[in-house]
Order: C-alpha cells, then sequence, then structure tokens
C-alpha cells in the first residue's frame, strides 16, 4: 500500500501539479504526484473528469496558494512581498517572485547545499552561514547583489544548479546579480497572482 507522504504531497495532488515541497523524493518515484496524479479523495485514471472545473477566481487563489507552499511563505508576509513588488518599478509579478528567490533560504537550496527549501531555511535558523561574514540566522533575510554567504561548515553538494546569477565558489556563494524571470524555474502564473489583488 502507498505510504501517506502528508500535507505537502496532498497539496501538489490537489493543484494537480508537481510543486517539489519535499527534496530528493520530489525527483524519485515514490513522488506521490507521480503515483497518483488525482486529487486526494478521488481515484481512477478518468482524472479529467474527475477534476473539477474552478473559475478564474479559484485559478488566481490557487495560483497564490502554489506559490505560497513552494517558497514556504505565511500570509501576511506574503502580502508584504506583493506590496513591495508593486512599489517597484517593472512588471509586478516578476518582482513579485524575483524578491521570493532573493530570500537567503531560497538561496541557500538554489546554491545546492539543501534538498528543499524547507531544510535551509532549517539550517539557517541553526546558524550555519555567514552573509558578508556576519551571522545571519533569517530565513527571510533578502540578499543584494554581490553579498557573499559562506558555510560555516564544509556544505554538502545536494544539487548540481547551474544559476547565472549565483557563483558558487567551495564553502562561499556570491550573488552576481538579481535573477531574471527567464531563471526563475517555478510552475507558476504570476500574473494570476496579479490578477488576484487587483480586485
Ligand atoms: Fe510530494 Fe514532492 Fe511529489 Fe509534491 S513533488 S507530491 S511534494 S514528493
Amino acid at each position: 500500500m502507498a505510504r501517506y507522504r502528508g500535507p505537502k504531497c496532498r497539496l501538489c495532488r490537489s493543484k494537480g501539479e508537481k510543486l517539489f515541497l519535499k527534496g530528493k523524493r520530489c525527483f524519485s518515484e515514490t513522488c506521490s504526484f507521480t503515483r497518483r496524479p488525482y486529487p486526494p479523495g478521488l481515484s481512477g485514471p478518468n482524472l479529467n473528469l474527475q477534476r473539477r472545473k474552478i473559475s478564474d477566481y479559484g485559478r488566481e487563489l490557487c495560483e497564490k496558494q502554489k506559490v505560497k507552499a513552494i517558497y514556504g511563505v505565511l500570509e501576511k508576509q506574503f502580502k508584504n512581498y506583493f506590496k513591495k513588488a508593486k512599489n517597484t518599478s517593472g512588471l509586478t509579478g516578476e518582482n513579485l517572485l524575483i524578491l521570493l528567490e532573493r530570500r537567503l533560504d531560497n538561496v541557500i537550496y538554489r546554491t545546492g547545499w539543501a534538498v528543499s527549501r524547507r531544510e535551509a531555511r532549517q539550517m539557517v535558523n541553526h546558524d550555519h552561514f555567514l552573509v558578508n561574514g556576519k551571522k545571519m540566522n533569517i530565513p527571510s533575510y533578502l540578499i543584494k547583489q554581490h553579498d557573499i554567504i559562506e558555510a560555516k561548515n564544509e556544505p554538502k553538494i545536494y544539487n548540481e544548479f547551474e544559476k547565472p546569477w549565483l557563483k558558487r565558489n567551495g564553502k562561499k556563494v556570491e550573488i552576481l546579480k538579481y535573477p531574471t524571470r527567464d531563471e526563475i524555474d517555478i510552475p507558476i502564473d504570476e500574473n494570476l497572482i496579479v490578477a488576484f489583488y487587483s480586485k
């Protein structure tokens, strides 16, 4: 019998796509969505028939929930990111994703030093890193261009991500620039989130 994979996997199944919330398991055959790509509580192969049609509002809300789950951000904090994105020049949706990518826990994950953003957040909380030579244990810290993040101990490399905005060198990673939208590979339509907040 398939093992219960917890609320994160249920979220992928209810949203109808892989959100990569669990690290290594997401890339393996034990991924719950790979095994059962239909919403929790439903069964069988007629997935398209079983998946409910949702309204525009529902799709927008769903996209917001997805991005919050991917980056592990709560509602209040997310609203603040959105406000900040709106008050920055450029496209609000893109600004929003760039802000989320700049979170220190995300950068640790993108560097390949953690299997998931959740693990990266724990590592930051447990004082594993310095930023520009100073202790930094706030996962939501927003990195800036040319910041240098340094692991206190030799980090494990979980992924050989090649991110053009990050330069990893041993125990250090330098932020060369902020990522562009094309360099943020998450399955999100940020325009739906902007539409959600414009009502
Ligand atoms: Fe669970 Fe990851 Fe698969 Fe989502 S992608 S169902 S979080 S294992």
